[in-house]
């Protein structure tokens, strides 16, 4: 029996949870549940991610204590979580007093290991905020690559890890500011000093996917390591560091070791001994995490477990983004799904089963097609594995299961021996590869079903007895199947266990069929997903968006509103203007009635706008690599009306249709809501 101790990387407090973390709890959950399942002693620990500036922003924004927006956050958490039947062990939170302890611990032992030294940094500091700015707060070019708007601390273009004070042209995303640059002693830890060390970690054993060790090999390993600023000066949400007041350990210090914490609540509750977890050599621990946040799990944290004496990683198991339909989440689109708009729509167990069907031991992105999402649930779940059980239990709800079991040609037999390839594929995270052998079986087992036909074999008294053994055979092979699948479909396992009046425990018992038990009566266990409730769901999350409320709420979130200052620097505000100034532009609504290529001109469209009646005129508009003609016939636009008119090469423009956007292909026209008729006044 294998001693395991899992974590999930932990939620940040500061918005909901959506389908984009799911793909990750969902991963880790089924994981652990697997381990059980198999008898493997293995426990799962998270807890919330509380400090940091975002989270003092947004509880300052919100009127609230710190303390009472996380508890709230938190609340909202855990119920989802709890839904989705992911089942921790301790769920705890880095505010915590077993965090604090935890943290001078390591504090203690790292001071010791002489890896703290001070240094003067310069640091951004909003202005207008009233506070130095996080990271995350920042956005700007890549010093190296030169994309522009990008994140404070590393590149999404080349991944190149920066401090933010290195960005070009610098913005400030709590209020668009142009942050000015401050000095003040933070704490660094020397992670060079560990270099050795920390090479020799990440190619030794398998630790880390393959990708990821060439990665960190390319990125960061190839040169010396930089120091990591471990201090943030006051205003700060987090523990005070003991040895330097007025200074807070950054969020990214203690968030780790709230893995740490959350097991000492644990075992506080339970008895048990935190050594036997944390220092056991024959303890293993994985970590589950999303590709952003390797650099901290794959180096500082292995670097702060050596020097505090603790456990190195068994695993740190990496996977990708979740992608709508191909694209990034959006919130515009409706993509961008709260967890619990989908519980309101949708039954969990689709989405458990759509992800572990999808997800492989690699690094990833996983995509959710919505047409993929229907088809599979209907077609795997439903028709293929509970319709093992709907058409066949009924026949025996009141004589039960055959004394001795039938020959089924070598079918149980068969999937009893496939289980080893299934359970290899699961210990490797290879979901995707699991589901397929398992819906291979399914594949198998349903034919056997259509040949003895136990409808009719019901109509016939004198068979009886053969319709009890087609049906003992059909629903063994069904509960093979769930044993198989109760990691990822925990509840269909528990209706299951109901129905056979036997619950599932081990993953042996797929090796043994069942028989002479009494079969319950059959209750519904999954209905088909409608594809008209998943686009409920989708217009739900387009709503809650534009909610005020939440707007106020997720503007600290830039994982969610990434907009920055970038538009507005490269294009400055205008000198002021009068009321009567605007309105001498006369906007109108226009209909565009016809549309045709320049064919000499490398940017324009020759447009008709109709202003309604027989009002039209023509205009030249620069939206040639943005627009096809004939996609802008029809449409509603804003014009400017009473513009001198303008002789081009190619005709009279009698007018101006407006956008916005720098050009090219980034050319956006303005429209007006749902409602507006031709010839109506912008005002
Ligand atoms: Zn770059």
């Amino acid at each position: 029996m294998r001693r395991i101790l899992v974590t999930s990387a932990l939620p940040y407090a500061n918005g909901p949870i959506h389908i984009g973390h799911l793909v990750e709890y969902i991963q880790t959950d089924i994981w652990v549940r697997f381990q059980k399942l198999l008898g493997n002693r293995c426990l799962y620990f998270c807890a919330d991610d509380t400090h940091g500036t975002a989270i003092m922003m947004s509880a300052r924004q919100a009127g609230v204590s710190e303390e009472a927006f996380i508890a709230e956050t938190q609340a909202a958490h855990e119920r989802d979580f709890a839904d989705f039947g992911i089942d921790f062990d301790n769920y705890g939170s880095t505010h915590s007093a077993e965090n604090r302890v935890l943290c001078a611990e390591f504090w203690k032992l790292i001071r010791k290991a002489g890896l703290v030294k001070s240094k003067d940094v310069e640091q951004l500091y909003d202005p207008e905020a009233k506070t130095f700015l996080a990271d995350r707060f920042v956005r700007g070019t890549c010093p190296k690559c030169k994309s522009p708007d990008q994140p404070g601390d590393n590149c999404s273009k080349c991944g190149h890890h920066y401090s933010p004070i290195e960005l070009i042209e610098p913005r400030s995303t709590l209020s668009g500011a142009k942050p000015e640059i401050r000095t003040e002693p933070h704490l660094f830890i020397e992670l060079e000093q560990l270099h050795g060390f920390l090479a020799e970690w990440v190619e030794s054993g398998d630790h880390l996917q393959n990708e990821i060790t060439n990665y960190l090999k390319g990125h960061f390993l190839g040169e010396p390591l930089r120091d990591w600023d471990i201090s943030r000066p006051a205003p700060y949400f987090g523990f005070e560091i003991p040895d330097s007041p007025g200074d807070y350990w950054y969020v990214w210090f203690d968030a780790p070791i709230g893995y740490m914490a959350s097991t000492r609540q644990w075992c506080d509750r339970t008895g048990e001994k935190f050594d036997d977890w944390w220092r056991a050599p024959e303890c293993e621990i994985h970590h589950f995490i999303g590709k952003d946040i390797t650099y901290f799990h794959t180096l500082f944290w292995p670097g702060m477990l050596k020097t505090a004496g603790y456990t190195l990683p068994t695993k740190v198991r990496i996977h990708g983004f979740l992608t709508v339909d191909g694209e990034k989440m959006s919130k515009s689109k409706g993509t961008f799904v709260a967890a619990r708009t989908y519980l309101d729509h949708l039954d969990p167990s689709y989405l458990r089963y759509f992800y572990a069907s999808k997800l492989s031991s690699r690094v990833e992105d996983l995509d959710l097609a919505v047409d993929e999402f229907v088809a599979k649930v209907n077609t795997d779940l439903v028709n293929k594995v509970v319709n093992l059980a709907s058409r066949t239990a009924k026949f025996v709800e009141t004589i039960g299961l055959s004394k001795k079991y039938p020959d089924d040609g070598g079918l149980f037999a068969a999937a009893a021996a496939a289980g080893d390839e299934i359970r290899d594929a699961y210990e490797a995270c290879d979901y995707s590869r699991a589901m397929r052998l398992i819906l291979a079986l399914a594949d198998r087992a349903n034919p056997f079903v259509e040949e003895h036909k136990p409808w009719e074999l019901r109509k016939d008294p004198a068979r009886q007895g053969d319709l009890q053994d087609v049906c003992t055979v059909a629903l063994n092979l069904f509960r093979q199947l769930v044993i198989y699948l109760a990691p990822v479909l925990p509840k269909l396992a528990e209706q299951t266990g109901e129905l056979l009046n036997k619950p599932i425990e081990r993953w042996d018992e797929s090796k043994t069929p069942m028989v002479g038990t009494q079969v319950a009566k059959f209750q519904h266990m999954l209905q088909r997903v409608e594809e008209k409730d998943v686009h409920a769901m989708i217009e739900a999350s387009k709503d809650s968006q534009s909610a005020p409320g939440e707007l106020a709420s997720a503007s600290g979130d830039t994982t969610q509103w990434s907009d920055d200052g970038a538009a507005l620097a490269a294009e400055p505000l205008a000198p002021e203007c009068t009321i009567d100034d605007f309105t001498k532009v006369d906007l109108r609504v226009a209909r565009v009635i016809a549309a045709e290529d320049v064919a000499e001109a490398r940017k324009l469209l020759k447009l008709t706008l109709s202003l309604g009646g027989d009002n039209t005129r023509t205009v030249f508009a620069g939206i040639k690599e943005a627009y096809q003609p004939q996609d802008l016939v029809g449409r509603l636009v804003i014009c400017v009306a009473n513009l001198a008119p303008r002789q081009m090469k190619f005709g009279l423009s009698e007018g101006m249709v407006t956008a916005c956007g720098p050009g090219g292909k980034e050319v956006f026209l303005l429209s007006s809501d749902s409602g507006v008729v031709p010839g109506q006044r912008v005002h």
